[in-house]
């Protein structure tokens, strides 16, 4: 809390507009309470409740100082407990936890959020106004996974947020939560603060969106297999789309579409480390960066417990209809494939391990000899100047050397090489390319 106010308060002649997420864990918390009511274990419901309640209480207590804004921000909390605590006995007296419980309960971490960081705000001079998320975010009625309606949410921001902001203070909105029309609570699923800063940064016309989160950015590789990974300056949205479809810890796309939509710069910067940039993700595709094999690749992730599944068909040979029954397969299972090589009598997918693939292999089986190799990965390298720079596919291939490879794909937008090997294989493969991408030449 003492580095978001610090934060805040660097921000302040910026006239900062703060969206801010549940404390720690509350939220998993919260599904933890929905699931012993659905366990019918009401007891350990109230338990869990009660330690959310402490939790809060006793951060008020830390960050709080004493006087108005702490009983302000008391009284919120114990709001939200006490509807926490009706919610429960209601559950329990029905027998049944509904969709629209399941919100009421979910939204309760960012409900107690935002006056809580506004109290802790006040108390250190800085003007803050919490505002309710259900006054602004207009969303559908899908329960866990609502759609906000962008126009009328653009509406309610002019509305409700503008005046705030023009009054010289900064509003605080629980992020994650919304409500229909009708004023029913909605969460738009997890994670979904981020799409909220989108939307109301769009709304707003802001001049810039930062995610303040607990690393550097986006890195270079997962810092995990790669322990001399850097944060990546800057990407394009659709480079930062492709690493997250691609298996990196990324922010979701979805969630930031809106902002980069309405040409808002988002930057993701790590509170514990204010001093670091941080990445900036932008509309455009890059510019900038020198030429060269190491520099076109922004970033490298990787996939794991992923299927490879190899067709054959002679009946292939110049016959049409082909891919369509074999896909048809994979449509009926409800199965999406991520990468695809084909040749003239040879189709390869690559999928997540699923627990259909008899169901797969049998239906597939109709239609072409399968084979199907299980435990595989698949490494990617991203960046939407690979196709432009010279000498990226030998550097690459180079650093594979002794690794198999058993599928390559250059996806057809061009931001992605990916190379399919086996599990145990991943992390070295991803260590390798790093080191002939980012650690020879000096890198992005
Ligand atoms: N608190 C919610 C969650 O944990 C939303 C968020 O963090 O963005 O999923
Ligand atoms: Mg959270």
């Amino acid at each position: 809390m003492d580095r978001v106010a610090s934060i805040i308060e660097s921000a302040l002649d910026r006239r900062p507009l703060i969206v801010v997420s549940a404390l720690g864990d509350t939220t998993d918390v919260l599904v933890a309470v929905l699931e012993s009511l659905e366990a019918g274990s009401t007891d350990d419901a109230r338990g869990r409740a009660e330690a959310i309640g402490a939790h809060h209480r006793e951060v008020i207590d830390a960050v709080v100082a004493p006087g108005t804004h702490r009983v302000d921000a008391r009284a919120a909390i114990d709001s939200s407990l006490e509807r926490l605590g009706r919610l429960i006995e209601g559950m329990d007296c029905l027998g049944e936890v509904s969709p629209r419980s399941r919100d009421a309960v979910l939204s309760l971490g960012e409900l107690m959020a935002a006056p809580l960081l506004a109290a802790a705000l006040g108390s250190r001079g800085l003007p803050a106004r919490a505002v309710d998320p259900r006054e602004v975010i207009v969303t559908d009625e899908a329960s866990e996974a609502a759609s906000p309606e962008i126009t009328a949410c653009i509406e309610r921001c002019r509305e409700r947020v503008r005046p705030i902001l023009d009054a010289g203070r900064v509003p605080v909105i629980g992020g994650y939560v919304g409500a229909t029309r009708e004023g029913v609570t909605t969460t738009l699923g997890r994670g979904g603060s981020d799409l909220t800063a989108s939307l109301v940064a769009r709304a707003l016309g802001a001049e810039s969106l930062e995610y303040w989160k607990d690393v550097d950015g986006i890195l270079t590789a997962d810092p995990r297999v790669v322990p001399e990974a850097r944060p990546v300056a800057s990407l394009s949205f659709q480079e930062a789309a492709e690493l997250a479809f691609l298996g990196a810890k990324v922010l979701h796309p979805a969630s930031i579409q809106p902002a980069v939509d309405a040409g808002v710069p988002v930057r993701v910067r790590n509170s514990h480390r204010v001093e670091s940039p941080g990445t900036l993700i932008t509309s455009k595709l890059h510019g900038g960066r020198a030429d060269g094999p190491g520099q076109a690749v922004v970033s490298i992730a990787c996939k794991r417990d992923q299927m490879l599944v190899n067709l054959y068909s002679t009946r292939m040979l110049g016959a049409s209809g082909f891919l369509r029954r074999v896909f048809g397969v994979f449509e009926a299972l409800d199965l999406s494939v991520d990468h695809i090589a084909t040749s003239e009598v040879n189709v390869s997918v690559t999928l997540g391990e699923t627990e259909r693939i008899e169901d797969l292999t049998t239906r597939l089986g109709e239609v072409a000899d399968v084979r199907v190799l299980g435990g595989m990965g698949v490494v990617s390298v991203v960046g939407d100047r690979i196709s432009e720079t010279p000498g990226v596919a030998a550097r690459l291939f180079g650093a594979l050397e002794d690794i198999n490879v058993h599928l390559i794909t250059y996806g057809g937008s061009g931001v992605n090489l990916s190379f399919v090997v086996a599990g145990g294989q991943v992390s070295d493969a991803v260590r390798r390319l790093h080191g002939a991408l980012f650690e020879e030449t000096g890198g992005a």
